[in-house]
């Protein structure tokens, strides 16, 4: 084939290209006939997610002349696809994204060969995926992204100098878009940033405080989610779990929305809106898909053939207002926790009282980390020990007595590595646990100018001296890693509205000032007993007295 379908005059645009040298060319690039006859011979494309992007992007590819793509999906076509999952027709409802849109490719486009693949990226392990010279993903899960991130990185071959092989690296071309805003990146794993180098751009899940949708609720979606997740499971209607993709239960939360939001006043609320809530669904838009899946297929061009610079290394495009878009280099993280080898360090302030669901509750709620269901196992005196693994029923019997242990109680000491498994990266992590002393800062702010001292300065002597000057307006206690910082009014003076307790110093803390202060007696943190007291006795200077 490759004769006559190289010479086809349809590729004549990618030849001038490919075939002649330009300003723009790469060190590695050779103008040559070889470059086309690579990209359509030998070239081997796995574009993940056969959805709103995934159909842009394997008609790109295959209309650029790559013949050996696959494609791999776990869903399967619904009605609601249809506006913009071009690959796809009424008749196909029901049937595999991947294996529908394989199969359209392959008719449309002759000489096209798209491989399809019907399950989760997670059923394949390094073998299927070491096979492609580069991976291009079109997914709407950030779970699914950092797993396929995880995987490529866990592939990386190192030489024996510890520097990486290249060889070993696969690129991966990563494209988004929520509603009118999408974005494109290109991933080299272990030499630029990763996706969770730069975690903290996901945005948050957005959530609403249990109190507001209680009490206060302002927004339709306030009224929703009430129903969602207080009326349903008084009420039980259908005796079953809610299910956002039957109808009967979509209406009888609209209906329940509707009397809610009636009660407070609240307009705005629609079917459609329930829906979205119940299933968080972000309307896609096809355009932006298509611009998206443009410049990711462009990058995939570009680096399957060397012809130009990749794009460094991520692109931002919005169509809310008019077009814009951008790029800039998303960094490295030096302590990334997939692609970098140093274990992440958790600072643990209160290793008594935080309990291990404290600290699961931290992993899953922190930007840094978001996991969604960590296992954690370390090793204590040598010997392995789950702390807490919830996927297999007998082990999360035998270790769900631990989560309201503490972490003191659980014998983990600082510097402990713990071992974490989550459906975010197919390798276990390691994080390491920091237990921080409590250090002990007092600020003294005399009218306008702050005084610090540091832990020499605030000697007893001159924190009582500080207390009882009158000038001094307010006074912060800070602790160490800092909870809270209350300014304390009006000092020394009459007027005394200060609460100790709204201080929020640890036991650790307090045990620190007090070895620190107790000998002269005027100064003591503790826990208030009662009393009503201003913190000050009877000389002025403050008391924080058990
Ligand atoms: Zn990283």
């Amino acid at each position: 084939m490759a004769e006559i379908e190289l010479n086809n005059k349809k590729w004549g645009h990618l030849k001038k290209i490919l075939e002649r040298s330009g300003p723009f060319d790469t060190v590695n690039f050779t103008p040559s006939p070889s470059n086309l006859e690579f990209l359509m011979t030998s070239c081997k494309i796995l574009v993940i997610g056969a959805g709103g992007l995934g159909c842009e992007l394997l008609k790109d590819l295959a209309m650029m002349g790559f013949k050996n793509i696959d494609v791999i999906d776990m869903d399967t076509i619904e009605l609601s696809n249809l506006n913009r999952q071009f690959l796809f027709r009424r008749k196909d409802i029901g049937a595999s994204k991947a294996q529908v849109a394989a199969e359209f490719i392959n008719n449309r486009i002759p000489g096209t060969k798209v491989t399809p693949h019907f399950c989760k990226i997670q059923d394949y392990d390094d073998s299927f995926y070491q096979d492609f010279h580069i991976i291009v993903s079109g997914l709407d899960s950030i779970v699914a992204r950092r797993w396929i991130n995880g995987m490529l990185i866990s592939m990386l071959r190192y030489e024996d100098d510890g520097s990486l092989d290249q060889t070993s690296i696969i690129p991966l071309i990563d494209g988004g878009t929520e509603g009118f805003k999408g974005n494109a990146r290109v991933i080299l794993p272990g030499m630029t940033a990763c996706i969770d180098c730069t975690l903290d751009l996901f945005p948050p899940q957005i959530s609403y405080p249990l109190c507001t949708i209680a009490n206060t609720p302002r927004l339709p979606e306030h009224c929703i989610e009430y129903v969602k997740i207080i009326q349903w499971d008084k009420e039980n209607p259908f005796k079953c779990a809610l299910d956002g993709d039957d109808p009967e239960h979509v209406t009888w939360v609209y209906e329940k929305a509707q009397d809610r939001a009636n009660c407070f006043n609240i307009t705005g609320l629609s079917y459609r809106l329930v829906q979205g809530v119940l299933k968080h669904i972000i309307p896609a838009v096809s355009s932006t898909n298509s611009v998206i899946a443009a410049v990711c297929a462009t990058e995939v061009f570009k680096i399957a053939t060397s012809c130009y610079e990749p794009l460094n290394n991520y692109l931002v495009f919005n169509d809310i207002d008019g077009i814009y878009t951008y790029k800039y280099e998303a960094e490295k993280k030096s302590d990334c926790l997939a692609c970098s080898s140093i274990p992440k360090v958790i600072s643990i302030n209160n290793p008594s009282s935080m309990t291990l669901q404290d600290l699961i509750d931290y992993l899953c709620d922190s930007s840094e980390f978001q996991l969604k269901n960590p296992a954690l196992t370390t090793s204590i005196d040598g010997k392995n020990k789950t702390l807490y693994m919830s996927a297999v029923k007998s082990i999360e019997e035998q270790t769900r007595g631990n989560l309201t242990q503490s972490l003191h109680e659980l014998n983990l000491v600082d510097g402990q590595q713990l071992m974490v498994a989550d459906a975010t990266n197919p390798n276990t992590i390691v994080v390491k646990l920091k237990f921080t002393a409590n250090e002990v800062e007092i600020f003294f702010v005399t009218g306008a100018q702050a005084k610090h001292l540091n832990s020499e300065e605030a000697s007893p002597q001159n924190v009582i001296d500080g207390l009882q000057k009158q000038p001094t307006q307010t006074i912060f206690f800070k602790t160490y890693p800092v909870r809270r910082m209350k300014p304390l009014n009006s000092f020394g003076g009459y007027k005394r509205n200060f609460k100790p307790s709204e201080l929020d110093i640890s036991d650790d803390a307090i045990n620190e000032i007090e070895k620190r202060f107790d000998d002269y007696g005027h100064l003591r943190f503790g826990k208030r007993g009662g009393g009503e007291g201003d913190g000050f006795d009877d000389y002025g200077h403050m008391r924080f007295g058990r």
